[in-house]
């Protein structure tokens, strides 16, 4: 087996890289943002049903010694090892079975009992059945069962009152039945994330519709709205705005406050047609992050307006896709009260990758098999464009190609972020 490193930070490369433009280098971009967010302090009690995705507030303690008492891990005989000295046989006279109340046994006697019932009183061992052989209400052991085997003592998993999952777990199916286990049929959480989303672009128009000269389908909207929905986020907004500073200043401001996040698609460059910029500078945003040696994704834009944490992406979907990656997951981590973090490995190269040295870029990449030792080994474009979203039809996540590298190496190291 080999063992890696753990993947610290972003390694982007971008501070070192010879000829960089003046842009935030990726990992302090990603601090300077989450240093913007504090996570959400309201709390409320939820069902386990409506749990899933939620982050937890307080620790799960567990209310009873898991297992609550002594029980047969296994199909097989109840009895007192004492009289089994060297084998033998025993009378069997009864059974149990999971959800029987605990019963007695009589020395010198075994009792059928079934995976999950209650050790009778007296009992110290389980004999598996395999080991078993039956005669009519008697029962002889071919192996001699070893003391205490094949029970599941009381608390032995964990003990009344010690923590099952602690503050900062988002709940997964497997969470809730930790929760369920131990007795929790309630748990913490924190309040739900609120956001909305403003999408910027004249040319912009729903997907479905026929389009006017000049105009395209709307993207991201669908996408940034999805990507809400998969984080558990209550979306209370999203609205296409026309490419007008007024109209996005007065749309920002009267949103900031109501939403924990303002998610922005379009307009963040530095063009005349660019007014998120100018919008958010008139509002006197307080602007954290702006322009990330990042590629795709240069311009995108974090700011803080009143409650609101705004994050502007560009409008170039695979852009908008790469820079939520990347900012707006641990965002969202963040202002969740969270402590996942973003889920990131080492994968190869299969192939001879090239790429300009200046800012770091992620490529969306897909797993086309293993090398030797069993790492994943991964497929990319030579290039791809930042309009181009076909090129995330296939793609299993995005590679990291360092800032200062010009070329990868079939074989070579990368740092992989699943989707
Ligand atoms: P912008 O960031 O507004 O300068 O837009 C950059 C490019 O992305 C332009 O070609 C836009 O037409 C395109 N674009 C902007 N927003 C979207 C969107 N929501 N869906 C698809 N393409 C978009
Ligand atoms: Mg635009």
């Amino acid at each position: 087996m080999t063992i890696f490193e753990p993947i610290k930070s972003t390694a982007c490369g971008c501070d070192g890289a010879p000829g960089a433009p003046a842009l935030m280098p990726v990992c302090d971009a990603v601090s300077a943002a989450l240093a913007l967010a504090a996570p959400v302090t309201e709390t409320e009690e939820v069902p386990l049903h409506a749990a899933l995705g939620r982050c937890l507030a307080a620790p799960v303690l567990a209310r009873a010694n898991l297992p609550r008492f002594d029980n047969a891990a296994m199909d097989g005989y109840a009895l007192r090892c004492a009289d089994l000295p060297g084998g033998g046989d025993l009378p069997v006279i009864g059974s149990c079975a999971a959800g029987d109340a605990p019963v007695s046994l009589p020395p010198g006697t075994a009792m059928r009992i079934y995976t999950g019932a209650p050790i009778p009183r007296g009992a110290d061992t389980v004999a598996m059945q395999e080991n078993a052989v039956r005669n009519g209400d008697r029962v002889r052991f071919a192996v001699p069962p070893r003391a205490g085997s094949a029970i599941r003592k009381t608390g032995e998993n964990r003990q009344l009152g010690e923590v099952m999952l602690s503050p900062g777990t988002r709940l997964e199916a497997h969470h809730l039945a930790i929760c369920a286990s131990a007795g929790a049929g309630t748990v913490t959480v924190r309040r739900r994330l609120r956001a909305a989303l403003v999408v910027t672009g004249d040319e912009l128009a729903p997907a479905g519709q026929e389009l006017e000269d000049g105009a395209i389908w709307d993207a991201n909207s669908p996408m940034l709205t999805a990507f809400c929905e998969q984080a558990g986020v209550s979306l209370v907004a999203a609205t296409r705005f026309p490419d007008r500073r007024e109209v996005l200043a007065s749309a920002l401001s009267a949103l900031s406050g109501t939403v924990d996040l303002i998610v922005t698609s379009g307009g963040v460059s530095v063009g005349d047609r660019d007014h998120l910029g100018p919008a958010l500078k008139d509002l006197g945003a307080k602007v954290a992050v702006c322009g990330v040696a990042i590629k795709p994704g240069k311009p995108v834009t974090v700011s803080r307006l009143g409650g609101s944490v705004i994050l502007s992406l560009p409008g170039n979907p695979v852009a908008a896709f790469v820079t939520w990656q990347v900012l707006g997951r641990p965002l969202l981590d963040r202002l969740a009260g969270t402590d996942a973090g973003p889920v990131r490995r080492h994968v190869r190269a299969s192939d001879l990758l090239r790429h300009k040295p200046g800012r770091c870029e992620y490529r969306p990449a897909r797993i086309v098999g293993y090398d030797g030792a069993g790492m994943e080994r991964i497929a990319c474009a030579d290039h791809v464009h930042s309009a181009d979203l076909a090129a995330l039809a296939q793609a299993d996540g995005l590679i990291l190609i360092p800032g200062d590298c010009e070329e990868v190496e079939a074989g070579d190291l990368l740092e992989f972020l699943p989707l």
